[in-house]
């Protein structure tokens, strides 16, 4: 189950990056164990969790607002698309077989909304 989640994962990453001119992306955060996820303060429910998620910058290609916008406005089928903190993305990408949500929000310390271009 987790590794064919990390391979759904790894082939919307690949789409990611050709996305950023195949430039390199430094990932953060990907799988998570729930003792790791629960150390790190996060939710049960986190798709770190399930190997569907995870966090990343690619200062090569941009600032990473700017890499958010251009990913939020791709044709990308992500499940959740996230700029957090303004620090990095959080993306997530749904289980073989299920339609991408393509949610796209914000999260800061005001907490999460819509994203509104
Ligand atoms: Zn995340």
């Amino acid at each position: 189950m987790q590794l064919e989640n990390l391979k759904t994962l790894a082939k919307g990453m690949e789409l990611v990056r050709t996305k950023l001119d195949s430039l390199p992306i430094i990932i953060s955060s990907g799988f998570r164990c729930e003792d790791l996820n629960d150390l790190l303060g996060s939710k049960r429910t986190s798709q770190h969790i399930r190997g569907l998620a995870c966090d990343f910058t690619c200062d090569r290609y941009a600032h990473v607002g700017r890499v958010f916008e251009v990913l939020a406005e791709s044709s990308i089928p992500y499940n959740q698309l996230i700029y957090e903190f303004s620090s990095w993305i959080h993306v997530s990408f749904p289980p073989e077989g299920e339609d991408p949500r393509r949610q796209t929000l914000v999260i800061d310390r005001e907490g999460a909304r819509i994203y509104n271009p």
